[in-house]
């Protein structure tokens, strides 16, 4: 059962909600190669927050898909990641922002980014600026070169209507984007869509 219908974030902003312990949050790309950035904090304590270092060390993988855990700092499972259509996510990068745009895109606008976005979106719920960590970030395509290392933002594998559904493992609030940097969405800014579902 849907609780809320689909909600739509348009390009370059971005949305905080709460999401109960149980509930499933599906993320779709409505358009494709548009990558959405979330966070998620422990609604009852925001101090306990999304750990992409704790998450990578446990999966032993970057290649995050169906069947594994987001863990918070405090190496508590916050997400589930339990259906996921591209299989091409980026749990490296921190959220693009005003600096990101500063360095790459010095002759285009600058942009508060999904670091802005989501600062604005999670001050209600208490969350400072400098509380925002490295985002999971849904259908960013960060291939990494196994031997030099070496890392590259392309554009989303992702084709309209993919999605990726996690489930909570506890009350959380989210912070979620429509991703504002050009190289990270094939160069041009699309919706997220998202939909919040209660356990069946
Ligand atoms: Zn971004």
């Amino acid at each position: 059962m849907s609780a809320a219908g689909t909600q739509v974030i348009p390009p370059r902003r971005g949305a905080g909600f709460r999401l109960a312990a149980g509930q499933l949050l599906t993320v779709i790309d409505p358009e494709g190669r548009q990558v959405a950035d979330l966070l998620a904090y422990n609604a009852a304590d925001v101090r306990e927050v999304i750990s992409s270092g704790r998450t990578l060390d446990y999966a032993e993988t970057i290649r995050l898909t169906t069947g594994h855990l987001l863990y918070s700092n405090r190496s508590r499972p916050m997400l589930e990641i339990v259906e996921d259509s591209v299989g091409r996510h980026d749990f490296l990068l921190t959220p693009c922002s005003y600096d990101t745009f500063h360095h790459f895109y010095p002759d285009l606008p600058p942009h508060r980014g999904c670091f802005g976005n989501l600062a604005e979106a999670l001050a209600p719920f208490g969350v400072e600026e400098d509380a925002i960590p490295v985002a999971f970030n849904c259908f960013m395509n960060v291939p990494v070169d196994g031997t030099t290392g070496r890392l590259e933002v392309l554009p989303p594998t992702s084709v309209a209507g993919d999605r990726i559904v996690l489930r909570a493992r506890m009350d959380l609030v989210i912070g979620l984007t429509a991703c504002s940097a050009p190289a990270s969405n094939g160069g041009s800014f699309k919706p997220i869509h998202y939909r919040i579902d209660d356990p069946s």
